[in-house]
């Protein structure tokens, strides 16, 4: 089944950009996922098709409308979570992107300008993610980062060589280092035990290794492989209202 892809933005020609290339874009041009990029300026009413508006209490920056948004969400509500990035939100991390990519797709909404009207996140539910702590012109590049995170995670797209369950955050740990060719480099060698061909050697060199970098770098990770790969739900409400926002 294809995981579907609808993102609501003002600037529709930004999709798939990146996301049409390498391991996405062949998944992309295979039906393996699809992505709908749609202009949340179609759904503004009048001549001007005004989709931003001045914040009650004044300040500075305009504030996109509940209405216009609202009915762009409306368009396209179905059973998939419906996420409001905005650097509010909770801080996107590998279980909920597991999690998002083993559900039937998502539909990502982009803000731009001081971001969305309270009123339509709490009225459809929005569930709020953060690509992390710095603030971003729009949500689109949000929205790609989001997207290629998934997109990799889906049956296939991989393929056999490469594993999402040895990767960094797969069990809460980040990864152990990788080498290559030549073994000695500018007099740097590749550690020993990689050239062995021990096999159990080493699985538990690369264990150690991930755990000494998991400590030393991310205090706040288990560094023990508690860390659950998918959490049972995701983080705030997660389903788009599919009738009218009252
Ligand atoms: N006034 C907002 C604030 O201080 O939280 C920032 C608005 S930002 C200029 C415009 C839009 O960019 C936001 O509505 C959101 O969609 C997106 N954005 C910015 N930073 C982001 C982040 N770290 N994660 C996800 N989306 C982000």
């Amino acid at each position: 089944m294809t995981w579907r892809a609808t993102v609501l933005t003002l600037f529709p020609a930004m999709f798939p950009g990146p996301l049409g290339h390498s391991l996405a874009g062949r998944a992309l041009a295979q039906g393996v996922w699809s992505l709908a990029a749609e202009d949340i300026r179609a759904y503004a009413p009048g001549r001007h098709r005004s989709v931003d508006d001045a914040p009650f209490g004044g300040g500075a920056g305009m504030v996109m409308r509940p209405d216009v948004v609202d009915a762009a969400l409306a368009a396209c509500a179905d059973d998939r979570p419906a996420i409001y990035l905005t650097p509010r939100g909770a801080r996107l991390d590998q279980p909920t992107v597991r999690r998002l990519a083993a559900g039937s797709g998502v539909v990502l909404l982009c803000g731009r300008y001081e971001g969305v009207d309270q009123r339509v996140i709490e009225a459809r539910g929005l569930l709020e993610l953060s690509i992390g702590d710095y603030v971003l012109s729009g949500g689109e590049p949000a929205a790609l980062v989001l997207l290629d995170a998934c997109v990799r995670l889906l049956p296939g797209v991989m393929g056999a060589a490469a594993s999402a369950e040895d990767e960094s955050f797969a069990a809460g740990l980040l990864e152990y280092p990788h080498y290559t060719r030549p073994a000695d480099w500018c007099g740097r060698r590749v550690p020993e035990v990689l050239l062995s061909g021990h096999h159990a050697a080493v699985a538990a060199w690369r264990e150690a290794e991930a755990v000494r970098i998991t400590r030393a770098r991310r205090p706040d990770l288990p560094a023990d492989r508690s860390g659950d790969p998918a959490p049972a739900a995701l983080p705030g409400a997660t389903v788009a209202g599919s009738g009218p926002a009252p």
